[in-house]
C-alpha cells in the first residue's frame, strides 16, 4: 500500500506512523531520513543535496525527487511505503505522480490526521521541560506528580520558547498555509482520507486501520 501521511505539528503523525509501519510492514519514509540516508550512502544526488544544505539553501525539487526515486526503489518498499513530509508542494505532488507512474505504481491514500487548531495549540503549549535532567512533561497528557516540579529532581519546570502560545500559533499558521493546497489537490484526485485526530491515540489508529484493512483484503 502506497501512502502519504499528513497532519499539522502536534496532530500525532509520528505515533500513527509507528503503528501503521508495525502492522502493515511498510517503511516510514520521512524527508529528513531520506536525505540523511542519501548523504550517508554518498550517492551523487546525496552529494548534490548536501552541497545545497551546507550553503543553507533549499534543495531543488529535481534533486529531492531523484532522492525520493532512489528511496522508493529500495527492496524494503516491496509492500509499499508511508511517505511523511513529502510532497510539500503541488509541483512535488505532480512529480511524485509521474515517478509512481514510471514505476507502474500509484498512490492508495493520503491519510490526513485532522485536529482542530485550538486543540493543537493546547497540545503544543502544554509541554514543560526540566532544565536539570531534560525530562519532558505535558500539563494535560503527562503531568508531573507535583505541579511545576520535576519528578526526578524537584527542579522547577520551564516552557521552551518554541512552545510559547504566540510562537506555536505562528508555526501552525505557516503549516496550514503550506498544507491546504496539497490537501485540496489530493481531495480533488480522490486520494484524501481525513481522520478525526482529536481523540485517543488508539482510537485514531482503529479508524486508520479500518480504512487500510480494505486495501489489504
Ligand atoms: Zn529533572
Amino acid at each position: 500500500m502506497n501512502l502519504i501521511l499528513m497532519g499539522l505539528p502536534g496532530a500525532g503523525k509520528g505515533t500513527q506512523a509507528e503503528k501503521i509501519v508495525e502492522k502493515y510492514e511498510i517503511p516510514h519514509i520521512s524527508t529528513g531520513d531520506m536525505f540523511r540516508l542519501a548523504i550517508k550512502e554518498g550517492t551523487a544526488l546525496g552529494k548534490e543535496a548536501k552541497s545545497y544544505m551546507d550553503k543553507g539553501e533549499l534543495v531543488p525539487d529535481e534533486v529531492t525527487i531523484g532522492i525520493v526515486r532512489e528511496r522508493l526503489s529500495k527492496p524494503d518498499t516491496e509492500k509499499g511505503f508511508l511517505l511523511d513530509g513529502f510532497p510539500r508542494t503541488i509541483a512535488q505532488a505532480e512529480a511524485l505522480e509521474n515517478l509512481l507512474d514510471d514505476m507502474n505504481e500509484s498512490l492508495n491514500y493520503v491519510l490526513h490526521i485532522d485536529v482542530p487548531k485550538d486543540k493543537l495549540v493546547e497540545r503544543l503549549t502544554g509541554r514543560r521541560i526540566c532544565p536539570t535532567c531534560g525530562a519532558t512533561y505535558h500539563v494535560v497528557f503527562n503531568p508531573p506528580k507535583v505541579d511545576g516540579k520535576c519528578d526526578n529532581d524537584g527542579a522547577e519546570l520551564i516552557q521552551r520558547e518554541d512552545d510559547q502560545p504566540e510562537t506555536v500559533k505562528t508555526r501552525l499558521e505557516v503549516n496550514v498555509e503550506q498544507a491546504q493546497p496539497l490537501l485540496d489537490f489530493y481531495r480533488e484526485k480522490g486520494y484524501l482520507v481525513s481522520f478525526e485526530g482529536d481523540k485517543d491515540i488508539n482510537d485514531v489508529f482503529k479508524d486508520i486501520d479500518v480504512k487500510l484493512g480494505e486495501l489489504a483484503e
